[in-house]
């Protein structure tokens, strides 16, 4: 079957613990309409899937004229075993643990569905339609710095899965061995040291302690202070908002070192909440870079080029696609599928 552009379309959802988004799209036109619907997860994961079945049934019946449904992409919270599509004890979904949610949406919708990690997808839309594309890689690392931190790699244009679906979980990796606990129940993860909660949780755990004092001034109750407002005290020279944040470019930059030794990829992109304040990590970030990893000391951009390298060297930079990018990975997940991604998004 050859299908032009405007004749194929697919349905990405992004299942996310508060929400659930779904969007109809094409290659040529990119997202033609979406639905935002309330996660319901007290009504327990059989509901959701109701829920989200029927708003992929709404958009295939309002956009299919004249067009051909090539699959349903979701982007759901981990862990989750592939090519199985069953979650285990996914932090964000709670009572999920065991569902099989591919089954379970196939068996709804009579459709193909493809179903991946919400980091794999949020890396996805990164390679195909952001800077793995402007640059013109066919491999690199993603780390999404929001709520926790997600991890996807992309190996000579394939999502690398491991055995079980699980790779790509570097948000887990010890970066120090004391350091704050994790949602995993490890010490010290990347994750409990760079996410959006780990720079709240710094900045809350200084103010008890009395420090802090232009922090506390924001007069937020324990909880209300955001990733966002330690980033603007930091921009307007708070040297306590200012070290947080050093301090978690500084955890990125360990765990990235490691990464970089192990890979040797052209790119490694940082996005989620977190890097939009690229100017606040990226110092600490690039030093530990050029301390911990020779591969990266020996390849920087430029570097590289001087010493008769092909390629453009190593490069760290913040992603392109801003939140939406979830949503576009799990729209473009049927075209990876079917193996014409680059060709056709
Ligand atoms: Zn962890």
């Amino acid at each position: 079957m050859t299908l032009e552009n405007g004749q194929v379309l697919t349905i990405g959802v992004d299942l996310g613990g508060t929400n659930l988004r779904v969007a109809a799209y094409t290659p040529d036109q990119g997202i033609l309409d979406s639905l935002i619907l309330r996660t319901r997860l007290e009504a327990g994961p059989s509901c959701v899937v109701d829920d989200m079945c029927g708003a992929i049934d709404d958009l295939v019946g309002q956009h299919t004229d004249g067009r051909v449904l090539l699959g349903i992409g979701v982007g759901s919270p981990g862990p989750l075993e592939l090519p199985a599509g069953r979650l285990h004890h996914p932090p964000n979904l709670p009572g999920w643990d065991g569902f099989p949610l591919l089954d379970e949406m196939e068996k709804r919708l009579s459709r193909p569905v493809v179903l991946e990690s919400d980091a794999n997808v949020a890396a996805l839309a990164e390679y195909a339609l952001g800077l793995g594309k402007t640059l013109e890689v066919d491999s690199f690392c993603m780390l999404t710095l929001g709520t926790g931190v997600g991890n996807g790699i992309i190996l000579n244009g394939k999502l690398w899965h491991g055995a079980t679906g699980m790779g790509g979980e570097a948000g887990h990796m010890t970066v120090y061995p004391d350091g704050p606990l994790c949602g995993c129940g490890n010490n010290g993860c990347l994750e409990a040291c760079a996410s959006a909660t780990a720079l709240v949780n710094a900045a809350n755990n200084l103010i008890a302690e009395g420090k802090a004092p232009g922090l506390n001034a924001l007069g937020k109750a324990d909880g209300a202070i955001t990733a966002l407002d330690i980033a603007t005290a930091a921009q307007q020279g708070d040297v306590d908002a200012k070290r947080i944040y050093e301090q978690a470019g500084r955890s990125l930059g360990i765990c990235l070192a490691g990464l970089i030794n192990i890979f040797n990829l052209p790119l490694y992109v940082i996005g989620g909440g977190v890097a939009t304040s690229w100017d606040l990590i990226s110092k600490a970030l690039f030093e530990e870079l050029e301390r911990r990893s020779y591969v990266y000391a020996l390849t920087a951009p430029g570097r590289a080029a001087s010493k008769g390298m092909p390629g453009g060297g190593t490069r760290v930079l913040p992603a392109q696609l801003g939140s939406e990018a979830g949503l576009l990975g799990a729209c473009i997940l049927p075209l990876h599928s079917a193996e014409q991604l680059r060709s056709s998004v």
